[in-house]
């Protein structure tokens, strides 16, 4: 049986194409984009074009653009400090209380350093931002508000454009950590009010260690990383080409079937999740009509995620306990404490991630083995048998509401 991979949120295989790309510029075509040469104009011409794949799925108005950076985190990082640095007198940060920790953790340390003050706004039930409470973050002293695009682990999608718009009535810059989305839903920036957006390539079958930094033109921006002239000033370092080549092809393939790719995705996504829902005492997790088209978040309720996550990995089945980052820190996920999920379903979820490397018989494969792995866990599960208990003495039903 071939392994099944439902964890595509964590990263994507690098697809094939993407690497015949990537490979004559390791060796023939090794030049310096830089050089004043033939090998290294030959190159300079590639990257060109990697930029241009880049805009055109992003829908920007030019392709200068694009930064290329190492990943997400670098996009993120170089994003608001930037902000802080050329935004005047405003020295706040307005974010969300689910961001990925490549938002979190920078946003704490620069508490902690600099005393910079982050207002993270909370979500409903569903994982949907409280629009209300962003507005009321906003003001005079807002360098810049930051809210992703979609959520890494339950795949809620945020209204990007809408908030986008408000920031910019408080005269604060807006970003979108945009890695999760990118490449599965579509972008047209050039009709949006975003300033920076951020984008990975390991997230959409390109190469691990490259991304991109979407800065409007005319938005000021302060260099994270300074050394030479690359990068028309704004990322110093000689360019990763070969992750560059990728990441362009990689954003060829998905500019070419997004739609047609995504829609079988959704599908499959759609069959997995009936099917595990029969299960029962299950619920899933995120804001279900608005949502990435390959992430299911599903909640067993009474059960250990991690315990589920080792027998589907015994099973030859990878899928993921909320975020990457998260997982082994037997912490709950704070998106899913953000959410207010129940304590008896918090511990439980798990998220399948789909990609266009999925068939059905991955899902039919999940979903011949997944009923009887939660029954023999859930014969062992202490807080299971004593719900079960309960259910058979009505007398005592009101616990179960506790
Ligand atoms: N932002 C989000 C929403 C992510 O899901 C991730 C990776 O999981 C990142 C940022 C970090 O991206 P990278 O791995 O390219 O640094």
């Amino acid at each position: 049986m071939r392994p099944v991979y439902f964890d595509n949120n964590a990263t994507t295989r690098t697809d094939p194409a993407v690497v015949a790309a990537m490979l004559p510029y390791f060796s023939e075509q090794f030049g310096n984009a830089s050089s004043a040469h033939a090998f290294g104009s030959e190159v300079a011409g590639a990257v060109r074009q990697a930029r241009k794949s880049l805009q055109a799925l992003l829908g920007a108005a030019f392709d200068n653009e694009i930064v290329f950076t190492s990943g997400g985190t670098e996009s993120n990082n170089s994003a608001i400090l930037s902000a802080l640095d050329t935004q005047d007198d405003r020295d706040e940060i307005v974010t969300t209380a689910v961001e990925h920790p490549a938002i979190l953790s920078l946003v704490e340390y620069l508490a902690a350093s600099r005393g910079i003050k982050t207002h993270f706004v909370g979500v409903d039930a569903q994982g949907r931002l409280d629009i209300e409470a962003y507005r009321c973050a906003l003001g005079s002293r807002t360098a810049i508000a930051s809210v992703m695009s979609a959520n890494n682990e339950t795949g809620t999608l945020f209204p990007v454009e809408q908030l986008a718009v408000m920031a910019h009535d408080a005269g604060a810059l807006f970003h979108t950590d945009a890695v999760q989305a990118v490449g599965k839903v579509p972008f047209d920036l050039k009709s949006t009010g975003i300033d920076m957006l951020s984008l990975s390539g390991h997230k959409l079958h390109g190469p691990k260690g490259i991304g991109g930094l979407y800065l409007r033109k005319g938005t000021p921006f302060n260099p994270l990383i300074r050394g030479g002239p690359q990068e028309r000033r704004r990322r110093g370092g000689t360019e990763n080409v070969p992750g560059i080549i990728g990441l362009g092809k990689a954003a060829e393939l998905a500019t070419a079937r997004m739609d047609e790719e995504q829609a079988r995705v959704r599908a499959l996504r759609d069959r997995l999740e009936q099917g595990i829902l029969q299960i029962g005492n299950c619920c899933v997790l995120g804001d279900v009509d608005n949502r990435l088209p390959n992430t299911s978040n599903i909640a067993f309720e009474h059960l250990e995620g991690e315990a589920i996550i080792h027998h589907l990995d015994r099973a030859g089945i990878a899928a993921s306990l909320g975020s990457a980052c998260a997982s082994g820190s037997m912490e709950p996920s704070h998106v899913l404490r953000a959410m207010n999920v129940p304590m008896t379903a918090l511990r439980g979820a798990i998220r399948f991630s789909l990609s266009r490397d999925n068939t059905i018989d991955d899902v039919v494969c999940v979903l011949n083995l997944l009923p009887e792995i939660i029954a023999k866990l859930r014969a062992l599960s202490p807080s299971w048998q004593e719900r079960a208990h309960i259910t058979a003495n009505p007398s005592r039903s009101a616990e179960l509401t506790l």
